[in-house]
């Protein structure tokens, strides 16, 4: 017999049914025994008789029984199967489950998180992280669907590749075919974005893995995380911000109807105002932070091009530089200011968007440069070396085949979910997150490599921790 998923009980009053999932909860009646029965739509009672004595919470069971109509005052209202309970028949344990190490049945946040990601594949089994996961999922699927209606293709970029600096530092992963050489981790797809406008795709978008070596923050997960990567040429910075204020609005509308967007359009802010009046280039616009469904957009513009830099700062490649871009190397200089290059870096305006929402940065991107001749000035003033311009040799060749103008951001989706469930960290919002001490949930990773893998790799290993 075919299964029956829990939800679509209430419609099979008076047939005979298959059930399977887990064991949610057992009252032991003597006689009678009441299970809660859980699988992916919910759970339901099921009654049985003494056969039911040895399950456990968490067995996983199969079950044969008949779906009977509750009589009124037994209705349990707080369930959606509440009008309804199974009368089991057959009983069968496909998977005994022994106690659990952590609970699963309340909100979770006050369990240690280390533990909590150590049986992470347990912890998602409690409902607020399932429902944040399929909440995910919707979020993914709206997007994917509204750009590809709106003329975007998703294409996939390369995991192992070059560095592409975003102000991190990079994860290298050693090559075996050529000895002591290695690859880097993409911080995002930020060049092969911009090579497939080269290549004339015009609207590329990409729900990408970003890796950056940096320390975790609640809101920003250890080493990788999930942006929404976008792409457009022969579009202005208003189209960009546009197609973006329309996107999040029309996903907040199908997913979040109870939230409200509260300034609309986004509030616009030059950044000299922002961090004059609020002391940050991400303002909280919220009109009453008590309100967990007020959504406050706004942009941040016109930043500054470069920020100073002192010698200690950390920026690939321009450890002795005094500037530093504020977004990244990529970013165009405002077309007024283009003569300041020369005279005052400092002064010049890059054509930068922030995206914040309710005080945090959830995205950013700008219109980039596609004269060589600027992209090779940037490199200068951000202090590359010949062998560091030798690396991203590739992009000013590239410009002279003929590049459209372009340009495009990059939401973060996980800090983007993080905002607008009200999450007390990203982590809450990923699958399997990397601990605050870099381990990677479940199984532990980092790792020692064999003795083997390293001397195929061509690598010793001087210093252990
Ligand atoms: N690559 C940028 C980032 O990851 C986004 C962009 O400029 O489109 O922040």
């Amino acid at each position: 017999m075919e299964r029956t998923y829990v939800a679509d009980t209430v419609n099979k009053i008076g047939e005979k049914i298959n059930l399977y999932g887990w064991v949610d909860s057992k009252r032991d009646h003597k006689k009678i025994v009441f299970i809660d029965l859980r699988d992916r739509t919910g759970i339901v009672q099921v009654v049985g008789g003494e056969e039911f004595k040895e399950l456990s919470s968490e067995d996983v069971i199969h079950i044969e029984g008949t779906v009977k109509e509750r009589p009124n005052n037994l209705i349990n209202s707080k369930i959606k199967t509440g009008t309804v309970e199974i009368e089991a028949h057959t009983l069968q344990i496909l998977s005994k489950a022994q106690s659990l190490p952590i609970p699963i049945n309340s909100h979770g946040y006050e369990i240690d998180e280390e533990l909590r990601l150590k049986y992470r594949y347990l912890d998602i089994r409690r409902e607020r992280m399932t429902q944040n996961l399929r909440i995910r999922s919707k979020v993914i699927l709206f997007i994917s669907n509204y750009l590809a209606s709106q003329g975007f293709i998703e294409v996939e970029t390369p995991i192992l590749t070059k560095t592409t600096p975003e102000g991190a530092r990079d994860f290298l992963v050693p090559s075996r075919l050529q000895k002591g050489k290695f690859y880097a981790l993409p911080q995002s797809p930020q060049q092969y974005k911009q090579l497939l406008m080269v290549a004339g795709i015009e609207r590329y978008f990409q729900i990408t893995r970003c890796f950056r070596d940096e320390d975790p923050r609640k809101d920003r997960a250890y080493g990788e995380f999930t942006q929404l990567d976008l792409e457009m040429s022969f579009v202005t910075q208003e189209d960009i911000l546009k197609l973006t204020e329309e996107l999040f609005t029309n996903l907040v509308k199908e997913i979040f109807p109870e939230k409200h967007i509260s300034q609309t359009p986004w509030p616009r802010l030059s950044h000299k105002e922002t961090v004059e009046k609020y002391g940050s280039d991400r303002p909280d616009l919220r009109k009453n932070k008590n309100d967990k469904n007020e959504l406050a957009f706004c942009w941040t513009l016109d930043f500054p091009l470069f920020t100073q830099q002192s010698e200690e700062d950390f920026f690939y490649g321009s450890g002795k530089a005094k500037f530093a871009p504020s977004h990244h190397m990529f970013t165009a200089p405002h077309p007024d200011d283009i003569p300041l290059l020369d005279t005052d870096p400092l002064k010049v305006r890059g054509l930068q968007h922030d995206l914040v929402l309710n005080g945090y940065e959830v995205g950013g991107g700008s219109i980039r440069i596609n004269n060589p001749l600027i992209q090779a000035k940037i490199f200068e003033l951000i202090g590359f070396t010949d062998k560091q311009k030798e690396e991203f040799k590739h992009m000013l060749e590239a410009f002279t085949y003929g590049v459209p103008p372009h340009g495009g951001i990059a939401p973060g989706i996980d800090r983007l979910l993080f905002s607008l469930l009200g999450e007390t960290s990203v982590r809450e919002v990923i699958a399997f997150p990397a601990s605050s001490g870099g381990k990677t949930s479940v199984m532990n990773a980092p790792s020692e490599a064999t003795e083997e893998q390293l001397k195929e790799l061509g690598i010793c290993v001087k210093e252990k921790v």
